[in-house]
This record gives structure tokens, sequence and C-alpha cells, in this order.
């Protein structure tokens, strides 16, 4: 390990930051008392704060001393989960039914560290914005920080952002292109005739209609879709009905498509439509249907891959460096912003022997080991890319 000085220097704060954040966690879009925290720190550290960014979003923004350059933008995520922590850890949540089980605590901290590294010794020319993206599980955080205006505010002209992952400490993962899945959530309502289960031929008895529905779309990856090209299509809830002896009016699937590549997410949700509405039609019924896409696939651009890979190498060493290795179909957020800005999502592996649950399991913890290592590639990373004359 290589960390930087000036990192090196707030280790034991980031660690302060993040277990004071772990505590006190807050849903998406009410990460109220997390945003005041950050803002202090950042202001305490020396740099400009906008509040208000996308509700609960805000922003922090550094110049170099070299004078100007370009802009350049670094995420972290703000938001716990609706869980309850089942360690009793002297820093757990203190709040039931909430927990920062997927790592933004850390994420937290390691954007903290950086800023602080950052405006410790300036060395750059151009512009840093620290980006605080409230309500990344599946709320629209970062949709509502770019209907807030996010890029022209503060111009970006790319952006990074990194996620912890159960993978060894200290590897560092980073992907040249797709990273992770989009994810889709579908409701499809299909609405029949009630009616007396003696008596069918006198009903629409919607439950057959949606059985058939079921069956014919989870069936399309791998058949509508090409095979080389991951998806997936899960319903996870089919409600109807309440009685042995009666034909409900209505039933209702909900499920999800998973998949890495928006072209196959176009087409699996044109057929998902398609299916509902004529099998409901075959059958006299009729299909409601609701789609909605809560993540686009996340896909970095392979120059920026490789300055991440470079300013990691130079931190964490060549040894730690994974380059591409098979995508997992987790989704993030992060993905509308770099459909917006190009630059680069990787992973940084916190896996040991006191970290082995994995991201939204009740025995989650985020490692602390990694907070140096990830402030560091972002010092390294805004260092190299907004060097004096580059
Ligand atoms: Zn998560
Ligand atoms: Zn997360």
């Amino acid at each position: 390990m290589n960390i930087p000085a000036e990192v090196d220097r707030l280790k034991d704060e980031m660690v302060r930051w993040r277990r004071h954040l772990h505590a006190r966690p807050e849903l998406g879009f009410e990460e109220v008392d997390t945003a005041r925290f950050v803002a202090d720190v950042l202001r305490e550290k020396g740099i400009d704060v906008v509040e208000g960014i996308g509700r609960t979003g805000l922003v922090g923004t550094l110049k170099g001393k070299h004078g100007k350059g370009p802009s350049l933008g670094l995420r972290a995520d703000m938001d716990a989960l609706p869980m309850t922590e089942a360690r009793a850890l002297p820093y757990a949540s203190r709040v039931p039914g909430r927990m920062h089980a997927c790592g933004h605590d850390g994420h937290m901290a390691t954007l903290l560290g950086a800023a602080a590294a950052l405006s410790s010794t300036r060395n750059f020319a151009g512009t840093v914005h620290f980006i605080f993206q409230p309500a990344e599980e599946g709320q629209g955080g970062a949709l509502a920080m770019l209907a807030d205006g996010l890029f022209d505010s503060f111009p970006c002209d790319e952006i990074y952002a990194y996620h912890n992952s159960e993978r060894p400490f200290g590897q560092v993962v980073v992907y040249d292109t797709v990273v992770a899945a989009a994810a889709d959530r579908f409701t499809i309502t299909i609405r029949g005739r009630g009616g007396h289960a003696a008596t069918p031929h006198l009903a629409i008895d919607p439950l057959p209609i949606a059985a058939r529905i079921l069956l014919a779309i989870e069936g399309l990856p791998g058949r509508l879709t090409d095979a080389s090209s991951p998806a997936v299509v899960t319903v996870g809830s089919l409600h109807a009905g309440d009685a042995f002896n009666t034909i409900p009016d209505q039933a209702t699937l909900i499920g999800t498509v998973r998949c890495f590549d928006e072209d196959v997410r176009l087409k699996l949700e044109q057929a998902i439509r398609r299916i509902a509405d004529s099998e409901a039609a075959a059958h006299g019924a009729t299909a409601r249907i609701a789609h909605e896409t809560l993540f686009a696939p996340t896909v970095n651009s392979a120059m920026h891959a490789g300055f991440v890979r470079e300013a990691a190498a130079e931190v964490a060493g060549t040894d730690a460096i994974r380059r591409n290795p098979p995508p997992e179909l987790g989704s993030e957020d992060f993905s509308f912003m770099l459909q917006s800005r190009p630059g680069c999502y990787f992973l940084v592996g916190q896996g040991d022997a006191e970290h082995q649950a994995v991201a939204h399991d009740v025995n989650y913890d985020f490692n602390d080991r990694i907070l140096p290592i990830a402030a560091g590639i972002f010092v390294r990373l805004v260092e190299r890319r907004l060097a004096p004359g580059a």
C-alpha cells in the first residue's frame, strides 16, 4: 500500500465520521441530519457547500491552487436501508428498522476524507465537485439531483464513484464498459369479472390469465433476447382472490427485469406489455401495465476506467487490480449520472475475517480499513486528471 500522506493523516478521523454516520442511519430523501453532518465537515475543511440539490443531496466545491483547469465530479451515496442491525457493534444503529447495510456510511466517510486531503494540498488545476447523493436504493436520488440541474450548476467533465464489495480486502475491480445491471419494476393488473367458482362460464377468471402471462414472460430471456447478453425476468409477487369458492375480479403480478444492455431492456419491456395485453384480450379481460426503470445499466467509459486503474495501481499496487471479471446483476443509480457524463464506477474489496457478510445482510458492516485506500485512489485520480498543464 502506498497511501498518500495527506490521506493517511486523516485515517482515524475518517473512521470517526464513518461510525458517527453508521449509528445514525436515515432512509432515502430523509438524510437531513446526515446532510447537515456532511456539510459541517466539508465547511470545517474549507470547502464551499451548496445544500438542497435533489432534496437532501449536497455538493462541495474545491478549486486547485494551480489556476484554471477541467472539472471533475466525485460522488458518494448517503441513504440507509429499512432493516434492523443484527450485531451489537459499539457504533451500531441507534434507530430500530434503519441500518447502513450497504456501506453508504463508508462511501460518505471516504469522500469526506478525499475532500479534506485535497483541501489541505490543493495540488491541482481546475475544480473538484464532491457530490453527496441521496436515495440510491431504488428511490431515484441520482435522477433527483440531475433534475435539479446538478451538472448545470456544477459542471463536470468527468465523474467517478465507487462501491465497497465482498471481494477480498484491497482488491480494486475496474470494468471497461458495463459494470452493473439495469433494473426495471413492472406491475401487471389483470381485470376480469368475478363470480362463483361453480359457474366460471359466467365469469372472466383473471387467475389462469395471470398464470399464462407469468410463464410466458419469465421464459423471454434467452428466447426473445440473445442468450450471450445476460437477462432475467422474475415475478416476485402474484396476488389474486381470498376464497376457495370465488372467482376474483382481478389478479396482480409484480416483477423485475435485470439485464446489462439498454436494447435488451427495451425489447423485454415491449414484449411484457405485448404479452400481457394480448393474453388478457384473448380471454376477454384487460391488462393495465406499469413499467418503470429504477436503474439504467451502469456503463463506464473505457478511457476513464483506465485512469482509475492507473490511480489505483499507484495506491494499492498493480497486483490489486482486477480488470473486467464477470459482472454481477446488481444495480446502481450512478448509472443515470454516467448516462450524462463520462466516467467510471469501480469496486473496492473489503472481505476479511471480520467482514464476511454481504451488503443488505443484517450482519453486514463496512470495513474501515478500505477508507484510506478508496480516498487515496480519489486523491491520486484528481491529481493525475487535473495536473497543471495536463
Ligand atoms: Zn444497496
Ligand atoms: Zn449501495
